[in-house]
């Protein structure tokens, strides 16, 4: 039978939908890196001063990272060659559990591929249909995602809002309850209330797992996260941090109690059913947390860079939001205006990305600011006058 409207091609809707994406401004596209992650980059054929990576410590071109990497890579081999299960456990994956549940203090550590993997795999593992996940509006995408896959019921809090959690705590009659918040929240930089929510965990005898992917390496007197901010411990906190953005390498892992780490082991899908990531890979992070561990510098060097750049932007036309973190969003509405200053920005050799909804609510577009200790003064110098700039020319037709 033959269908008039059957379409020419087999993906003729896709494409359709990528039209209309490309009409309506939304088309993402990548820029393509040429040098190594850093505060002054080569993108897409042009040198730019970047405020766009979440590199916070500078360390993901590092001497002593890379030499790491060399020298495990011609001891160990590049890939690991099997599932942690299986045969790829590697020393050097056992060496960076150890080091991690040290670095944070608590009782142990597994480490996943990636941050996106170790939420699926922790959420997925430790919640079941029944369950309750209470979760900051906010939160990461690889967050919401790992509850669906769990099947418990979600029940999203309005960000930061304690008595919103606290109602919907009051009225859950889940057994088994977790409440789950991003750390430091990745387009906002405001840090979670995590005395208070912990403080509510224990009233509701909830779980609480933590995401500290912006936190780690920066937070804390040595850098070991948002516990140490706080200088809060308990043993019903699940802690979670990668290793792609302070560290400066990937990967990510989950510290908790000995037997949450055992049960993931048993249960975590994301942990079982792969391939374990390169030994060098693990060598290089155990080199990233012997830096932040030894070398304060670099978390005053960048504490100094926020304080500098937040007032000098005192006076913008556009308020930056606040934040203590190393990120520093700046307000500036429409999607229109953010995306033609980040495009005035860059005329001017400065890379600071839009940020627009879905990944923010309507009407709250920004530029993503993000500082590392790669920068310079001068750097922070020079963002300050290009926005001046743009601020005056901005009513220009
Ligand atoms: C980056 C990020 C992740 C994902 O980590 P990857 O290692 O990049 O997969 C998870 N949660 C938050 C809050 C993040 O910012």
């Amino acid at each position: 039978m033959q269908h008039h409207s059957r379409p020419s091609t087999p993906f003729a809707e896709l494409e359709q939908e990528l039209a209309e994406r490309q009409a309506a401004g939304l088309m993402r596209r990548r820029r393509l890196l040429e040098s190594p992650q850093s505060a002054h980059i080569r993108v897409d054929g042009k040198d730019v001063l970047s405020f766009c990576s979440n590199d916070y410590l500078g360390l993901a071109n590092h001497p002593a990272l890379i030499a790491a990497m060399q020298q495990a890579a011609a001891s160990a081999g590049a890939g690991s060659g099997a599932s942690h299960l299986i045969t790829g456990h590697h020393v050097f994956h056992d060496m960076l559990e150890q080091a991690l549940a040290n670095f944070t203090g608590l009782p142990a550590a597994l480490c996943f591929s990636t941050g996106y993997m170790a939420n699926l795999g922790v959420v997925a593992a430790l919640m079941r249909r029944g369950d309750a996940i209470f979760a900051d509006r906010l939160n990461h995408a690889s967050l919401n995602d790992a509850a669906v896959l769990s099947r418990a019921d979600l029940q999203r809090y309005r960000h930061n809002d304690l008595e919103h959690l606290a109602r919907l705590l009051e009225k859950s009659s889940a057994t088994r309850k977790l409440v789950v918040a991003d750390a430091v929240f990745s387009m906002d930089g405001d840090i979670a209330p995590v005395p208070a929510l912990l403080e509510l965990c224990e009233r509701h005898d909830a779980w609480l797992l933590l995401d500290d992917a912006h936190g780690f390496g920066v937070l804390g007197t040595h850098g070991e996260g948002v516990l140490g901010h706080f200088g809060v411990r308990s043993p019903r906190i699940i802690y979670m941090a990668t290793l792609g953005k302070a560290a400066g390498v990937a990967g990510a892992f989950v510290a908790a109690e000995q037997v949450v780490i055992d049960y993931l082991l048993q249960h975590a899908r994301t942990y079982i059913y792969t391939t374990a990531s390169p030994p060098p890979q693990a060598a290089a992070v155990l080199a990233a947390l012997e830096l932040i561990a030894a070398d304060d510098a670099r978390r005053a060097h960048l504490q100094t860079l926020i304080a500098t750049l937040k007032s000098r932007l005192q006076s913008c036309r556009w308020p930056l939001m606040p934040s203590v973190t190393a990120i520093q969003p700046l307000l500036v509405g429409s999607n229109h205006d953010a995306l033609r200053l980040s495009e005035l920005l860059l005329t001017r050799g400065v890379l600071v990305p839009a940020i627009r909804p879905p990944t923010v609510p309507q009407g709250t577009a920004r530029l993503r600011i993000s500082l590392s200790a790669a920068h310079s003064p001068a750097d922070i110098e020079r963002l300050a006058t290009v926005l001046a700039e743009a601020e005056s020319d901005w009513e220009l037709p």
